[in-house]
């Protein structure tokens, strides 16, 4: 597919921020976006406010694919609930092994079914995976601002907490998405090993083997409450897997807690400028030896 000149136009502007942008004109941006979920003529959204004068209200946030800490420490997350298929049963088995979990919630289930979560979060963390399942990457910041902000007052109103982490979903995002999550002062939760249900959809404890296998220290493990058939394999099998994993002495920690545990580590990223910060923060996920 060849790239036209406009399309190129739209990248190189989104690419150098304030200074390209402001010389083709804001009118003329918000003319070619104003009914696209395509910012920039088919390109992608940027990672800066389309007026030039807004700063994001946090200077910085960061991606995390993983966490660098000494201690053996997993996260385990679960995406795209709440729903009556599969959360509850999720519930009772970490109840059971009282093993704490991240639930990424999607906010308009989380309106639909809040009387699966209501009340029985206990241990567990809660964060935010946008109102419908969005595709971040391909909308700009306004439409991302109200979808995140809707999302995260549906969660607050159900469980009482505040979010403070967003995944994307699909693990897409674009620079919108960073500029949104600095918006909200969250940091964005990608994941480093991820249940390979299709490939163990007919060996279900090779599944469970192979996460207690492969966990490092600083994991972020990506599951899901819900979703087709083949996830079944992960969910019957959390018992063994949670039992595997502590038998090679992993303790299941929260999201927010295992960004804890590294702030306190010295090998943690150290405070630098906001910029410094930024690049140190995703070259140390990076590096992670998974
Ligand atoms: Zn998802």
């Amino acid at each position: 597919m060849g790239i036209s000149r406009r399309t190129l136009l739209g990248g190189l502007a989104a690419f150098a921020g304030g200074a390209l942008t402001a010389v083709a004109g804001d009118k003329a941006a918000q003319a070619i976006t104003a009914d696209s979920p395509l910012p920039l003529a088919g390109g992608y959204a940027p990672g800066t406010h389309s007026d030039r004068r807004t700063p994001p209200r946090h200077s910085h946030t960061s991606v995390r694919w993983s966490v660098d800490v000494s201690q053996k420490l997993v996260a385990l997350t679960f995406d795209d609930g709440p729903m009556p298929r599969w959360t509850p049963q999720v519930l009772d088995m970490l109840d059971e092994l009282k093993a704490p979990a991240t639930f990424f919630l999607v906010g308009e289930r989380v309106r639909a079914n809040a009387r699966l979560i209501h009340g029985r979060l206990g241990r567990h963390e809660v964060a935010n995976h946008t109102w419908s399942h969005l595709d971040m990457a391909k909308r700009d910041f306004g439409d991302l601002h109200r979808d995140l902000l809707r999302t995260h007052v549906q969660i607050r109103t159900v469980t009482g907490r505040e979010p403070t982490l967003l995944r994307p979903p699909y693990g897409h995002l674009g620079g919108s998405t960073v500029l949104a999550a600095a918006e909200f002062g969250y940091t964005v939760v990608l994941w480093s090993l991820q249940m390979l249900e299709s490939v163990y959809v007919h060996h279900p404890a090779g599944l469970a083997d192979y996460i207690a296998g492969a966990a490092r220290p600083g994991t972020i493990l990506l599951a899901h409450d819900t979703g087709p058939e083949d996830r079944l394999v992960a969910i019957r099998n959390l018992p063994r897997m949670i039992t595997g994993l502590r038998q090679q002495g992993f303790e299941l920690v929260t999201v927010s807690d295992l960004l804890g545990a590294a702030s306190e580590s010295p090998a943690g990223p150290s405070a630098t400028g906001p910029s410094a910060e930024g690049e140190s923060a995703a070259g140390h996920a990076l590096g992670a030896p998974h």
